[in-house]
């Protein structure tokens, strides 16, 4: 079969040429997912026939004059987006079986737009994570490196952009799960302002911080995923009833005088210097490319990690509360309905066990106050740090991860320095803010870099713009990893 095109942007245009087809486009990637995925394990469900009976419908559409914004192109959705028909298992056993009736509003937005569903991508646990080890399925491996993670929790999702095992992917974002694997797999991911996409039908993590994100290979990729799914609707009361931009437009790579501000907290110790030196040349391009580049200050930064991970678990443990054996998924059917609930609880993995148990610590009564009431406290000086930054820059340039990607199992056994790889991402959640992760190079072991950039709220235009201007000028973006072709055979070549 001929060669397909490498981005989204260009299958699409290849798409309303006629120079290939839905069915061809899809069955090739479903060849690629056969041949590769044995070795990366992104997917978690391939939904083969699906796809190729909406590849068939698309190229019929098209036949008879029909157009649409992704109007046969295949796109993978991390499995803890509910796609009708599909199981939805958000990489718990406790959801394992668990097939929705109804379809996400993402989802409902990509089928309008033509899209075809290739499948599930692996996540860690609920979302619970920084590198699917927490999945209870599989880790997903890291295609330029499979002895590494591909970061998380959306690290199937990131890892299938990379390999080419999708044109683009779905992913949610609750404390960098989005921003943190693109960066890991030299992908672009971006994660809106809480409340641009509506997150009916997907399943719950921590209400007041989850948002689904959109990963492409480049930046015009993922604008053109984010622009189908962006919007609102009544049924996510969260969603903001504002008008969605026309955001491929807005990527006109013009930045001169656009002001980028670098925050001295986020050049810490603990950040390994090739990713200092590759982010600090990115501001410098920036600089080059006509931006104003301020030094600035967020000087609550310390206590995000902190807050995050009083609020995060304090609003899971209330979400998982739902998950008793009797509504979704398994039940194991004990002596009462008492125990009945507790052996079904028991399917939770260790780190939803341990959110549940920080959550549930930190709201009971007597401790209330002094934890989750303190941390909603500092949250509003975090948020407050970036409204006055925005008062003087456009946008906020820093790096997406302190480290590139870590070997599997390396911090597995040790939650606080998981918890520790998202340190740069988490405040954009605790805030009102956006924020992308665009590749801006490589360590010396070839592994991918990732170039944060944050905007004010619903400024996604702007991030994307500079994000656009910044991998225009560079040659890091639509990088092919070594194993996308062939990883067993590539992995060999580079052990020689
Ligand atoms: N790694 C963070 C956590 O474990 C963020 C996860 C996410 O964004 N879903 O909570």
């Amino acid at each position: 079969m001929k060669e397909q095109p490498f981005t989204l942007i260009q299958l699409r245009s290849a798409l309303r040429q006629g120079e290939t087809s839905s069915v061809a486009a899809t069955q090739a990637m479903l060849d690629r997912i056969v041949e590769q995925d044995n070795d990366i394990k992104s997917y978690l469900t391939i939904t083969d026939e699906l796809a190729l009976e909406q590849a068939e419908t698309a190229d019929q559409r098209r036949a008879n004059g029909e157009d649409g914004p992704l109007l046969g192109v295949p796109i993978a959705v991390k499995d803890i987006i509910c796609v009708a028909g599909a199981p939805t298992t958000a990489g718990s056993k406790i959801l394992e079986g668990f097939i929705p009736p109804y379809d996400a509003f993402v989802v409902q937005k990509l089928k309008e737009a033509g899209a075809v569903i290739l499948g599930k991508t692996n996540t860690d646990e609920f979302a619970m994570g920084s590198s699917t080890e927490n999945s209870a399925y599989f880790t997903t491996r890291n295609p330029w490196d499979l002895e590494r993670v591909p970061g998380g929790s959306s690290g199937g999702s990131a890892a299938a952009v990379a390999a080419e095992l999708a044109y683009g992917a779905l992913g949610t974002d609750t404390g960098g799960s989005v921003r943190q694997p693109a960066s890991f797999c030299g992908v672009v991911g971006l994660r809106p302002t809480y409340g641009r996409i509506s997150r009916w039908g997907v399943v719950a993590f921590a209400s007041s911080l989850d948002q689904v994100g959109a990963f492409g290979r480049t930046v015009a990729d993922a604008t053109a995923l984010f622009q189908a799914i962006a919007g609102y609707d009544r049924r996510d009361s969260t969603s903001l009833n504002v008008p969605v931009p026309d955001y491929a437009a807005a990527l006109t790579g013009d930045i001169k005088g656009l002001k980028v501000g670098v925050p001295a907290e986020y050049f810490i110790e603990g950040i390994e210097a090739e990713v200092e030196t590759a982010v600090r040349a990115a501001i410098a391009k920036l600089e080059e490319l006509g931006a104003e580049i301020h030094p600035i200050s967020l000087p609550h930064t310390r206590y995000a990690l902190p807050v995050y991970y009083l609020i995060a678990p304090a609003e899971a443990s209330a979400n998982l509360g739902r998950y008793d054996g009797v509504r979704y998924g398994p039940r194991i059917a004990g002596a009462d309905m008492i125990d009945t609930v507790k052996q079904t609880r028991a399917l939770f993995g260790p780190e939803a066990k341990r959110r549940i148990m920080l959550g549930t610590y930190a709201l009971s009564a007597g401790y209330y106050e002094a934890y989750y009431g303190r941390a909603l406290k500092v949250r509003t000086l975090i948020k407050q740090d970036f409204l006055n930054a925005f008062e003087s820059v456009d946008v906020i340039a820093c790096p997406t991860s302190p480290t590139t990607a870590f070997k599997i199992g390396d911090r597995a056994d040790d939650p606080l320095s998981m918890y520790l790889a998202d340190i740069f991402t988490l405040s954009v959640n605790l805030s009102a803010s956006c924020g992308l992760s665009v590749p801006c190079g490589f360590d010396s072991s070839g592994l991918p870099i990732g170039l944060q950039l944050i905007g004010n709220t619903l400024q996604e235009a702007t991030i994307l713009n500079a994000a656009f201007a910044y991998e225009q000028a560079t040659e890091w973006g639509g990088k092919r990893p070594l194993g996308a072709n062939s990883a067993k055979i590539d992995k060999k070549l580079s052990i020689l």
